[in-house]
């Protein structure tokens, strides 16, 4: 049976009207589900019992669980058991401003990226809807209290999974529902251009960013395989078309590793690339794994690139880090096939 979260308000608008019910119910039932957050179908109290039976008929509420937690300063990661017994994880981040939650979109990662942990897996299967907006109900729920930011940069590539990631925003962002402001929503691509031009096109607010990784098609054929598909010099047209017709600022996504793509040359290249297109980007520090050899870039090249940008008009920041120590971070979350 499929979990009732899957199912946007207009999903059961027409749910109701199709069991011959009053559509009416979809507004109760999200209250239900999302301000009153019930356990039980028979803690509704203003829908017929006839109707509620009908919805047990169909649906169940829950189908994942968080079976471990583990907490640093400001970070908080969840693992969570599906109910194929499949795994995958998530991170709380503590800011000055609120909390933010990084949910992962899918099993595993087709992919590839080399720096990347997550994707040492291949791709097991898209996460339904419902198990998207389960991490964010469940965490709230272990934390006592609401999550003001969502990035989906976990396990997976969100526009691989592009539908249910369309219907995850709109339960998300509905005013009758968890209510998150669509500014307050980001999601992050590697760059798969005809789904970021359909993005272009939707009437939500949602933030973009792009893990661009480097200057030059060279450099990121060699650590981004999706490049060979999709290369920089189609990316970056269709980033400004992307602004033109949204007008919102993307954010650009590097992270810096030694002797790779973090050289005093390629912060040049980099600022030629982005100039004119209204973004940011953000300089991550790259968090080395056990599995993967590359190097994080010393602190002393970061500030040498990010000066560079900045001469060069670009804005820029430097990542805040979380979650190094329990392998939190960036690019560390895996989908696990092993049982803790
Ligand atoms: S960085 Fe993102 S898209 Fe690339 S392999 Fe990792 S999870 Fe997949």
């Amino acid at each position: 049976m499929t979990s009732i979260y899957n199912l946007t308000r207009e999903d059961l608008e027409n749910y109701f009207l199709s069991i011959n019910s009053k559509k009416f119910h979809a507004d109760q039932l999200f209250d239900w589900l999302y301000v009153k957050r019930v356990k039980s179908f028979d803690d509704v109290t203003n829908i017929k019992k006839e109707v509620l039976e009908e919805i047990k008929k169909n649906y169940i509420l829950n189908n994942i669980k968080i079976v471990n937690v583990e907490k640093d300063k400001d970070v908080n990661k969840y693992l969570f058991e599906l109910s194929d017994g499949e795994h995958i994880e998530a991170v709380l981040m503590f800011h000055d401003y609120g909390t933010s939650i990084c949910i992962s979109s899918q099993v595993g990662c087709n992919m590839g990226c080399k720096f990347c942990e997550s994707g040492r897996r291949k791709k097991v299967r898209n996460l339904e809807v419902s198990e998207m907006v389960l991490q964010i109900l469940l965490i709230e729920e272990e934390l006592g209290s609401r999550i003001s930011h969502v990035v989906v940069m976990g396990i997976g590539e969100p526009f691989d999974n592009y539908d249910n990631l369309i219907k995850f925003f709109r339960i998300i962002n509905d005013p009758k529902g968890i209510s998150i402001g669509a500014r307050h929503i980001t999601v992050s691509t590697c760059g798969i251009i005809p789904k970021i031009e359909e993005f272009s096109n939707l009437d939500l607010q949602v933030n973009l960013a792009i893990s661009l990784h480097a200057p030059n098609n060279e450099i990121r054929n060699k650590i981004m395989p999706i490049n060979k598909v999709y290369p920089i010099d189609k990316l970056i047209p269709c980033i400004h078309e992307y602004f033109n017709k949204t007008n919102r600022r993307v954010t650009i996504e590097y992270i810096m590793l030694e002797g790779i793509n973090d050289s005093n040359l390629c912060a040049l290249e980099l600022s030629k690339l982005l100039k004119g297109l209204n973004c940011y980007v953000n300089l991550i520090p790259y968090n080395e794994t056990e599995n993967i050899g590359f190097k994080r870039t010393k602190m002393i090249q970061i500030a040498s690139f990010y000066d560079i940008l900045k001469k060069n008009g670009i804005n820029v920041t430097i990542r805040r880090e979380f979650g190094g120590k329990i392998t939190a971070a960036c690019g560390q979350l895996r989908s696990r096939e092993e049982q803790i």
